[in-house]
């Protein structure tokens, strides 16, 4: 048996295991115990031992370890004394006598209890229709969560092959990561399930789930059956997830020229899971609203957010769980990877979805994050696992699949694929490095990826490309964008390929250019009536016109693309929060957009008037309305409130999103009124559109009282499906009445929402501008015990709704709060959401006056 290359390589440290033992096989069997929360277990771990050792250590974390032993090729076992070192999540195995090289079996023998926080392996609940109460076993692993599973080399380069036995009571589904091998009675009542051996793979894609759960007929992709998985009852709810699914499967087969490396696809929705969903091979889990959705009653987005989860996952199958990170950091390459391909395989299903220009929305919010001094290369070195936790964000899903999407644009689609190809069979069954990537993409397309790629991923942040005439054309220069300047503007650092189209004596001219630190001339025939930098928007970076330059361009907003125009918005209003623009000015060059079309133009333009909303004081808030009905008329007036013939998914959610905002920010209200009526003909059973419904519950929300919330509790408490859920749950934080959102808030620990659920319900209370003061004190009162009951993850990502907390006594109030409590949110987190809040207090002292007098001269 060979070691994996990553293990040779590793030194023993205090947070990486000695490599002197290998594992190459586990036989587990579990054992369990729904109605105690307690589960029995043992394994035999066949090992390989490199030198004369007298101590094997492994990971174990919050199990009891009873009896272990290890057995050589004589079948002569030899006991070792069991020590746990809990903080280390370490087990060691001391033997009264050296074990000699070669190959042995390790027998440990184990119980732990079926925890509540949502990780390793953990109990969730759910309530049957009768209102019955059921427990399911389920396992989130990623990232060091095995360990709390079963004892094992928890660390991703020590693949090996995984036998699964469960022991369940009759009646109760038991999934792993392959199809059932046998299934045999194991005394009065109960079963013991036998999947097949798995591919070699990693622990933290190993999983279990046990419980009363039923799954839907497969559906057939070559020789693997798919299915979805649920709670009784909610079956109906799978046919987007099985379509996508298969089509997805099918797609990735193609695209990576392998075939699938499991031998069956189960996806299964949870209903308490902390991720949105995770890669398990051939069991993937979900939470369930991205999972199980209406398509009749869902929304576009809704439907979307399954599509796009569905797709991220199974990509995963190959690029993740077939060829592996061979430490943490490389946990960046996995996500942004299996993010740029969800893309693609949605793009492909759906072309009319335009993916590619949605992602826009998402690349913006990354760049939200990036341009903060307190941002991070997207890859840097993990040395405790438990850094890499901080690497789940937007750099490293958003950001570098924005960086990948730039980099297949250079180097062209067909060329980009045959390198991923040879990535995935030069390390199949094993484990990589990006290196190894871009020696594959480099190979394939024959030129060399890292001097155009180190940039974007050794060097925090992104470029500024600022645009100037020159002669009869442009001069291009770069320095790092940040929204609060640090000593001067940073020196540009990047390799950036850059797309120009200009109008140039009535044709179009287009450029394909690479602008290094030296910066660019761009000669053109003649000078041009307009230009556009970073043409067709890929590019990682923002742009900065010379005034003249930006002139031209408003003047012909309709010859840019849907995503060209998008960019421009967010970049003039990233600009404005910099400083480097006046609000005033870009709240005129909003009133340019009054007929746009498209919803993600709108999406960045309304997110810009919400940022204004939380900034100005409550007297300026009636103006800031005006103003949002103002820029709303003409394209409400357009898509009225009545689905026409013929039109796309995107334009019914694009109605959606502008009644939305014009009867919440823009506090409109007849469009109140109407949404109430329509509401109530829906009540009566009158049929609406799936994307309208979400809409209206959320504008009854923000002009309801005590009927309408108490009509959206019971609501979000009887739901069908978990969209109706989520609707009427945060539209509990809508509302305006300070006893309502005191409700609300109490809801957040008082175990009537799901802890999965209730930090983003806290972060969206906090958001409010309406329920952010009670929200602030309500959260220095209860953190404790936020922290107590929310899985770590979410629990970190509430904290982001302290950005909304925009005032000079707020800034200092939430700065000494994290000291005095000593809350630290790993990585950068904390001072990325300080940062932020900062950026927008910077904001309010530089425009505030400026913001209220233009508010004020609005007519109301
Ligand atoms: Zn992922």
């Amino acid at each position: 048996m060979a070691k994996p290359d990553a293990v040779v390589r590793a030194e023993a440290t205090e947070y990486r295991l000695p490599t002197v033992v290998v594992p190459s096989r586990y036989d587990i069997r579990l054992e369990p115990d729904l109605d105690a929360a307690t589960f029995a277990g043992e394994e035999t771990i066949a090992v390989t031992v490199h030198e004369l050792v007298t101590e094997i250590v492994l990971n174990a974390a919050e199990l009891v370890i009873s009896s272990a032993a290890i057995e050589g090729s004589d079948g002569a076992a030899i006991d070792a004394q069991v020590a746990l070192d809990e903080p280390a999540e370490r087990a060691r195995l001391a033997f009264p006598s050296p074990i000699a090289p070669g190959d042995w079996r390790l027998r440990l023998r184990f119980t732990g209890a079926l925890n509540d926080r949502l990780h390793g392996f953990y109990r969730s609940t759910y309530r049957d229709s009768a209102g019955a109460a059921h427990t399911i076993a389920a396992t989130q692993f990623e990232s060091t969560d095995a360990r709390r599973g079963f004892p094992c080399w928890d660390e991703p380069a020590f693949k090996a092959v995984f036998g699964v036995t469960l022991v369940v009571p009759d009646g109760l589904a038991a999934v792993s990561n392959t199809a059932i091998a046998s299934e045999t009675a194991a005394g009065p009542g109960r079963r013991a399930v036998a999947f097949a051996d798995s591919i070699r793979m990693s622990t933290y894609l190993v999983a279990f789930v046990v419980g009363d759960l039923e799954a839907t007929d497969p559906v057939m992709v070559g020789k693997t059956p798919v299915r979805v998985w649920c709670v009784p009852g909610k079956r109906a709810l799978a046919r987007v997830a099985l379509d996508i699914g298969a089509f997805a499967l099918d797609f990735f087969e193609r695209f990576y020229g392998l075939p699938y490396p499991g031998d069956k696809l189960d996806m299964l929705a949870i209903p308490d899971f902390a991720a949105g969903a995770m890669e398990n091979l051939g069991a993937v889990t979900f939470r369930e609203t991205a999972l199980l959705v209406d398509e009749a009653a869902a929304s576009h987005t809704e439907i979307e957010r399954v599509a796009d989860v569905v797709a991220h996952e199974l990509a995963h199958m190959w690029f993740g769980d077939l060829v592996t990170m061979a430490w943490w950091n490389g946990i960046w390459l996995n996500e942004a990877f299996a993010t740029f391909m969800e893309l693609l395989a949605v793009d492909a299903w759906k072309p009319d979805w335009n993916r590619w220009t949605t992602f826009g929305v998402s690349r913006a919010a990354a760049m939200g994050v990036d341009g903060l001094v307190h941002t991070r290369p997207i890859e840097f070195e993990v040395r405790a696992p438990r850094d890499c936790e901080a690497m789940f964000d937007l750099l490293t899903y958003e950001k570098g699949a924005s960086v990948l999407r730039m980099l297949e644009q250079h180097l062209g689609a067909d060329e980009f694929r045959d390198g991923v190809r040879l990535y995935l069979d030069r390390h199949r069954f094993a484990n990589a490095e990006t290196t190894d990537l871009w020696k594959a993409l480099g190979d394939a397309a024959r030129q060399p990826i890292p001097e155009v790629m180190d940039g974007w991923i050794f060097h925090p942040g992104y470029p500024l490309v600022s645009v100037e005439p020159e002669g009869n054309g442009l001069r291009l220069s770069q320095q790092r964008f940040t929204y609060i300047a640090e000593g001067g503007p940073a020196p540009g650092r990047w390799r950036i390929p850059v797309i120009v189209r200009a109008w140039v004596k009535r044709g179009i001219v287009q450029k394909h250019l690479l602008l290094d630190d030296a910066g660019l001339i761009v000669p053109l025939p003649a000078p041009a009536d307009w230009v556009v930098v970073n043409a067709g928007g890929h590019g990682f970076y923002r742009v900065r016109y010379a005034p003249a330059l930006l002139k031209k361009l408003v003047g012909v907003l309709g010859r840019l693309a849907p995503i060209e125009r998008f960019n421009l918005v967010s970049d003039c209003f990233a600009l404005t929060q910099s400083g480097a623009m006046a609000a005033v000015d870009y709240l005129d060059f909003t009133g340019r957009s009054t007929d746009e079309t498209d919803r993600n133009v709108w999406t960045a333009l309304l997110g810009s008037f919400a940022f204004v909303n939380r900034v100005i004081a409550p007297e300026q808030r009636p103006g800031l309305e005006a103003l949002v009905r103002h820029r709303l008329a003409a394209a409400v007036e357009r898509v009225g409130w009545e689905v026409q013939p013929g039109e796309s998914e995107l334009e019914r959610q694009l109605r959606a999103d502008l009644l939305r905002a014009l009867g919440t920010l823009g506090n409109d209200a007849a469009t109140q009124d109407r949404a109430r009526a329509v509401y109530a003909r829906h009540r009566a059973g009158e049929p609406m559109d799936a994307n309208l419904l979400p809409a209206v519950i959320a504008i009854i929300g923000a002009s309801g009282g005590d009927a309408e919330y108490a009509e959206f509790f019971e609501r979000f408490k009887s739901a069908r499906t978990p969209q109706d859920e989520q609707r009427y749950l945060y539209a509990l934080a809508g509302f305006r009445s300070p006893e309502l959102l005191k409700q609300t808030l109490a809801h957040t620990i008082d175990g009537e929402v799901r802890s999965q659920d209730a930090p983003f319900l806290m972060r969206t209370l906090l958001a409010s501008v309406y329920a952010r003061a009670l929200a602030w004190e309500f959260l220095q009162e209860h953190w404790q015990t936020m922290a107590r009951q929310y899985p770590g993850s979410a629990y970190r990502r509430m904290y982001e709704g302290v950005t909304a907390l925009v005032s000079p006594d707020w800034e200092r109030d939430v700065r000494s709060f994290f000291t005095s409590q000593g809350i630290t949110l790993g990585g950068k987190t904390l001072e990325q959401y300080l940062e932020q809040l900062h950026v927008a207090v910077l904001f309010q002292q530089r425009e505030g006056a400026a913001l209220a007098a233009f508010l004020g001269r609005i007519k109301r």
